[in-house]
């Protein structure tokens, strides 16, 4: 480990390797950090089909296309009372390779990134945590990192936030806003042959509502005939007089017949694992010097698999702005940040989506019933093209229809 870098990037998921593998291959010296052991186990196994461009970048797509991570075609939903949409295959509406995404073991997945960052030219350390940022003034200037029991000091020209959930510099700056109303817990663990669809939709995501939507099942088909099973609900709802984590994911199964069905020949393969899923928004994402990339910038609920694909898209746009930067002789706020207006403009599309399915009188079964011609923009979400004009399109019309069901259930007309 050098005693000065041109960045340091804190934290080695989807995000923090991306960045780094692209700083470095741009030729500026980078190190790359993580506190755990590489390979570490990580939530958040599906991906969306627009991790393609990113893969490819990176040159890590042939690993991909030949690693035995299930191949993910398609979304399904299944609904408070049981019904089964019709699988949202992602070919239907864009026939073309990149239509086609995986579902991953974190672990490894991880892994390939950080190797890869590593064959690009970055130094990647693991069981190396950065214990502080340090700022003169605005201005990240580099950081203190501890190894192995030894403190060093690691000057820097820039700094990225990617450590996740951890949020470091939005937590040093006061920088987090919640957002009340997604406060959610989750609960999950892996299960040994659950029964999957066949054909083309063997490996879907598939989103399951429990009978009064308090809460939702997530069915994710990873390698090795293992499915990851979690439900996801209120913190007040999942925790409030509830027992404990196997007692609440017990209960919920229960109100969810379509997905006892799924479990009824499986076996439960390791224990159960909790987590706080608080969605939360950043009020400023860059200073002079330093910059917040994937969950460190913001989190948005899980519900359509956003979190890996917004990791590694933020982790590029974050490097391409860096190395500009650069070149430029500009480590100002507003150079690192050039890119996040337009990011913003397309999550935000996601956000109302999510909005949507936490609307209880909505249903997106019937909304689609009547707007066949949405299915395709819908799918486009699904997919995670989202910046482009036009991505927006169906809320012209769904936003009517949410309000619309609001009214009625309101005025006590059947929903
Ligand atoms: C219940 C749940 C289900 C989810 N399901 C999905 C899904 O199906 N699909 C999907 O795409 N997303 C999903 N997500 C979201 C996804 O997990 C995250 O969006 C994604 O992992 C973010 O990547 P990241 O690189 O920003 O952070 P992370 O992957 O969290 O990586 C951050 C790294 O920083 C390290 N770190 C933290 N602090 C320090 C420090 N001080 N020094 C050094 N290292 C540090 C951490 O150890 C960690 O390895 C889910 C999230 C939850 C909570």
């Amino acid at each position: 480990m050098k005693e000065t870098y041109d960045c340091v990037v804190i934290g080695a998921g989807p995000a923090g390797c991306t960045s780094a593998a692209l700083i470095a291959e741009a030729g500026y010296s980078t190190l790359l950090v993580e506190r755990e052991k590489v390979p570490r186990f990580h939530v958040g196994e599906s991906l969306m089909p627009e991790t393609y461009w990113v893969f490819q970048r990176l040159g890590v797509l042939e690993q991909m296309k030949s690693s035995d991570f299930v191949k993910k075609r398609s979304v399904q939903f299944v609904s408070h009372s049981g019904k089964e949409s019709a699988p949202f295959f992602f070919d239907k509406h864009d026939p073309r390779e990149c239509s086609q995404t995986w579902q991953v073991e974190r672990g490894r997945f991880d892994k390939m990134l950080f190797d890869n960052a590593n064959r690009l030219g970055a130094d990647t350390y693991d069981e190396t945590r950065v214990m502080d940022v340090h700022f003169d003034g605005d201005r990240a200037t580099g950081v203190t990192v501890r190894r192995d029991g030894e403190t060093r000091q690691i000057a820097a020209r820039t700094v990225i936030d990617a450590t996740g959930l951890q949020a470091f510099i939005p937590n040093r700056l006061g920088l987090i806003v919640d957002n009340p109303d997604l406060q959610k817990i989750a609960i999950w663990s892996y299960y040994r042959d659950a029964t999957r669809d066949e054909g083309k939709n063997l490996g879907a995501t598939i989103i399951l509502h429990t009978d009064a939507k308090e809460s939702w099942f997530w069915f994710i088909p990873l390698a090795d005939g293992i499915t990851s099973i979690g439900v996801v609900g209120d913190r007040d709802y999942m925790l409030k007089g509830r027992g404990k984590p196997p007692q609440v994911f017990a209960d919920e199964l229960m109100k969810c017949p379509a997905m006892q069905r799924r479990l009824a020949s499986a076996t439960q393969s390791e224990d159960f694992h909790v987590a706080k899923e608080f969605s939360y928004s950043t009020t400023r994402r860059s200073g002079e010097g330093w910059v917040l990339v994937g969950d460190a910038y913001g989190f948005i609920d899980p519900i359509y698999s956003t979190g890996v694909f917004f990791a590694l898209r933020t982790g590029e746009l974050a490097a391409d702005a860096i190395v500009e930067g650069f070149q430029k002789n500009d480590l100002s706020a507003s150079q690192l940040g050039c890119w996040t207006k337009d990011f913003d403009e397309g999550v935000k599309w996601i956000r109302k989506l999510v909005g949507a399915y936490y609307t209880n009188e909505f249903s997106f079964g019937r909304f689609l019933k009547t707007n066949m011609q949405h299915v395709g923009n819908l799918t486009d979400l699904l997919i995670g093209r989202i910046f482009y004009d036009g991505a927006g399109d169906i809320f012209d019309d769904m936003d009517q229809a949410i309000e619309q069901s609001i009214r009625d259930r309101v005025s006590g007309r059947d929903m």
